[in-house]
């Protein structure tokens, strides 16, 4: 088959070793930079070229498409579907799952369980946005922020609202969360390929920390989940119509709650703290389910 991925950067641990797998598979493998991609859309035929050659006779494409660039890559990806190619995320999907906000309004349409969220854009009272949350101490979130910036614990009211007063401030929208104190730190990120969960791993933050991101001195190592948290990761996948996906759970008292599905998950720590191949699991899955035309939306978006 001949694949393609589309990344900005092909020195990244996570397209280096799709790279490979589709090599080592007997696959022909291209990485594709979507902004260097131009297109011609019109109603007959639509084409996609970089660098003056035309891009096609692909089987599968590979979204890897960073958060700064979701706008113009998911037209990219767009375009391939319209031309018949098997995307392993459709872009629709990817689009969906990159709203913070309509993620969770989803995710709480299916109840599939989360921590009790609120989101504001200039609430006129505070006070009662807290409550409704159920009071300090509460997380509070930028809707922009990754790796853990911009995420904020507030322990007593006074500082939550002031974090809020400040956010607000700097006309940022923000999500401010029950936070789930029984998870010490912690987190589980649960890689899903189709219906199952291939790998998944227990990301512990440092010493005095409740963000468990690895970029923040957490530490990932691999671990045992309940059919439980399976089930849960694998319908929060489905629910965002993402066939390959990281979907975060903390581990509460009432149970799984899902925090975020990633519709890009790096392959770099889990495979490193499970020691699977989940770059050739997501090859295997391509094999089997690439045919053309076989996109749900076919770039109906
Ligand atoms: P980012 O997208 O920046 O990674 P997250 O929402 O994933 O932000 O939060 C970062 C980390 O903070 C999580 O991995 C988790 O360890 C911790 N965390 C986030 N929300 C909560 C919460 N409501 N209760 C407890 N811990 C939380
Ligand atoms: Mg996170």
């Amino acid at each position: 088959m001949k694949i393609g991925i589309l990344s900005r950067n092909k020195s990244l641990y996570s397209t280096q070793r799709l790279m490979e797998a589709c090599e080592q598979r007997g696959h022909q493998a291209l990485v594709i930079d979507a902004l260097r991609c131009y297109m011609n859309i019109n109603s007959d035929q639509p084409s996609i070229h970089s660098r003056g050659e035309s891009l096609d006779g692909f089987d599968a494409i590979i979204p890897r498409i960073g958060a700064s660039v979701t706008f113009y890559g998911c037209a990219v990806l767009r375009q391939f579907e319209m031309m018949g190619v098997f995307p392993v995320n459709e872009s629709v999907a990817i689009t969906r799952s990159r709203d913070k906000l309509r993620s969770m309004q989803l995710l709480s349409r299916r109840k599939i369980g989360m921590p009790v969220t609120g989101f504001a854009s200039k609430p006129d009272d505070i006070k009662d946005l807290l409550d409704m949350v159920g009071g300090a101490p509460v997380v509070i979130k930028l809707l922009e922020g990754t790796q853990g910036i911009g995420v904020v614990l507030a322990e007593t009211r006074k500082a939550a609202e002031s974090v809020i007063e400040a956010f607000l401030g700097l006309k940022a929208n923000i999500m401010v969360q029950e936070f789930i104190k029984e998870a010490g730190g912690a987190d589980i990120r649960c890689f899903v390929i189709g219906d199952r969960v291939i790998a998944a791993m227990r990301r512990q933050g440092a010493e005095g920390e409740f963000r468990s991101n690895l970029h923040r001195g957490g530490s990932a190592s691999l671990v045992r989940i309940t059919p439980e948290e399976r089930r849960t990761a694998v319908e929060a996948a489905k629910v965002m119509g993402l066939r390959v996906a990281g979907v975060d759970l903390l581990r509460s008292s009432r149970g799984p709650l899902v925090m975020e599905v990633n519709s890009s998950p790096g392959l770099e720590g889990i495979e490193q703290a499970t020691g699977k191949d989940v770059a050739g699991m997501i090859i295997e899955y391509i094999e089997k389910n690439a045919k053309p035309q076989r996109t749900r939306t076919r770039g109906k978006g």
